[in-house]
């Protein structure tokens, strides 16, 4: 009997064991299978501590001159207008042509002085800055170079702009000048100290509705005021036997020759 019970009780506990075992197994907390896919440490790339050597102070070439806008001997190519440098002691430029020209010895636009558009009537009635007379001429500044009134600026842009009276002096001071033709058409060429030179064509001006002069007498206004009369603007004149500068009324039609810096 005992032995029986030894017996059982021996089964009964190895069979409790194993139950054990089994819930163990079961209880077992899941060895958690990391899945956790190691958030990978980054491998610190450490904002490189910019240690870069400084960036070698560029020597930028110095050698280049300014070369724009570009100027030229003569022109290049039959693209006008061109910049053309006559070596003069301010270093301005000339243009090759005049305001609305394609081409050197075309006549190009007779404008009032101030005003940006052509017209078929040049008369003080017509004039956009004055009511009528001469008498009643608006200032619109004493210089209009570089202005809204400077026909250069305004259909060219850029460093274009009318030649001031002091750029009209020059050319005709430092500059020699010849009457002659260029394709048939009269003027004179002004030769600068460097040996280079521009053709002006002798386009006379507009005053009415009548074109005059042409062919004998050149006229390009300044965008400098008369000084003794707000009524007139100086400007460069010349005809077979020589160039000089001179002032008329701001509401003839006359021609202009840009200039650059
Ligand atoms: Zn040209």
């Amino acid at each position: 009997m005992t032995r029986t019970i030894l017996t059982f009780l021996l089964l009964f506990s190895l069979a409790f064991c194993a139950n054990a075992q089994e819930a163990g197994k079961y209880v077992r907390p899941k060895s958690t299978p990391k899945s956790t896919p190691k958030s990978t440490p980054k491998s610190t790339p450490k904002s490189t501590p910019k240690s870069t050597p400084k960036s070698t102070p560029k020597s930028t070439p110095k050698s280049t001159p300014k070369s724009t806008p570009k100027s030229y001997q003569t022109c290049p190519d039959g693209n006008h207008p061109h910049m053309i440098d006559l070596g003069l002691p301010s270093g301005t430029k000339w243009a090759c042509c005049n305001v609305g020209a394609s081409k050197p010895e075309d006549d190009g636009g007779y404008y009032a002085w101030g005003e940006t558009t052509t017209k078929s009537d040049y008369t003080w009635e017509t004039y956009k800055y004055c009511d009528g007379t001469a008498k009643t001429c608006r200032n619109i500044g004493k210089s209009i170079c570089g202005t809204q009134y400077d026909v250069a600026h305004v259909k060219w842009g850029g460093s274009w702009r009318m030649p001031s009276f002091d750029q009209i002096k020059e050319l005709k001071v430092k500059c020699k000048s010849e009457w002659t033709t260029v394709n048939g058409v009269s003027g004179r060429r002004f030769t600068g100290p460097n040996g280079r030179s521009i053709f002006l064509p002798a386009s006379g001006y507009r005053g009415g509705d009548r074109l005059n002069d042409r062919g004998e007498y050149g006229n390009y206004w300044s965008g400098t005021q008369y000084t003794s009369d707000a009524s007139g603007a100086y400007l460069l004149y010349f005809d077979s036997d020589k160039a000089d500068w001179y002032y008329y009324g701001r509401r003839d039609g006359r021609l202009v020759r840009p200039v650059a810096e």
